[in-house]
């Protein structure tokens, strides 16, 4: 009987693990929630229960560096080696609800990272595309997403500044890089109807994130959301 009882607590190591990530997830979503209601009166949409319930999915410890997993699910940047950082969790629940992703949509990123943002738009997204300019960094996460069963992702290491014309036009598109302007190919390549979000600023200062909407007659409208600060985005010669 004793025995019986005591089988539960004995359960094997990765389970216990899994159990201490899925208890940091919630929390962290608790602090997204938080901050979401903080910011709720600037941002132009509050961030969804379907959101929400994706960044408590994702496990996000694998993404980031071993050394740094017992931080993962902190509410702030990894970084992710190669002078890259991995986004604050709220900020990458802010941009994921700011395209409205659906099933049937695609999408484009540029600044795969770690492929943590690419994983989270994966569970809203039909296809997604994302475009990484450093070769170790695009073939880690190109590999650990096809690990995690993503198979609706493809990354490609390349220059994002001129997007992904093969697979354009796209509902969404999002750079989780700092830019100074925003690349022409990019707007060309969204879809009449879709969004786009983009940090534009001068690095390391504090940059803007914008959100890009394309009516469906093709003209563009701009909305500032909030300050942010982005790795800078590269390349674009
Ligand atoms: N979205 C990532 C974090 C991005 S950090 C994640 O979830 O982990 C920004 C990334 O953009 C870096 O990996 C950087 O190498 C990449 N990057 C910078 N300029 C780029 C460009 N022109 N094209 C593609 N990727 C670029």
């Amino acid at each position: 009987m004793i025995m019986e009882f005591l089988k539960p607590h004995v359960a094997d190591k990765n389970h216990g693990d899994e159990d201490n990530h899925e208890m940091s997830r919630r929390l962290m979503v608790e602090e997204i929630r938080a901050m979401a209601r903080e910011a709720g009166g600037y941002t132009p949409r509050p961030i969804s229960e379907k959101v929400l319930s994706i960044m408590a999915k994702v496990p996000r410890h694998r993404f980031v560096p071993q050394e740094e997993s017992s931080c993962a699910y902190y509410n702030h940047p990894l970084p992710i080696g190669h002078g890259q950082t991995i986004s604050q969790p709220y900020i990458v629940a802010l941009m994921t609800e700011l395209l409205v992703l659906g099933k049937e949509d695609s999408v484009l990123e540029v600044g795969t990272g770690s492929g943590y943002q690419a994983a989270v738009l994966a569970e809203m997204a039909g296809k997604v595309y994302s475009m990484e300019i450093v070769e170790p960094l695009a073939a880690r996460a190109a590999n650990l997403l096809g690990e995690l069963g993503y198979a609706n992702v493809q990354v490609k290491f390349g220059d994002g500044n001129r997007g992904w014309p093969e697979h354009a036009p796209f509902d969404g598109i999002i750079v989780t890089a700092a830019a100074d302007h925003v690349p022409q190919p990019l707007l060309d390549q969204l879809k009449p109807g879709g969004r786009m979000v983009i940090p534009v600023g001068s690095w390391p200062y504090v940059q803007e994130l914008i959100l890009i909407t394309k009516t469906r007659d093709g003209m563009l409208h701009q909305e500032n959301v909030l300050p942010v600060s982005f790795v800078p985005l590269t390349g674009g010669h």
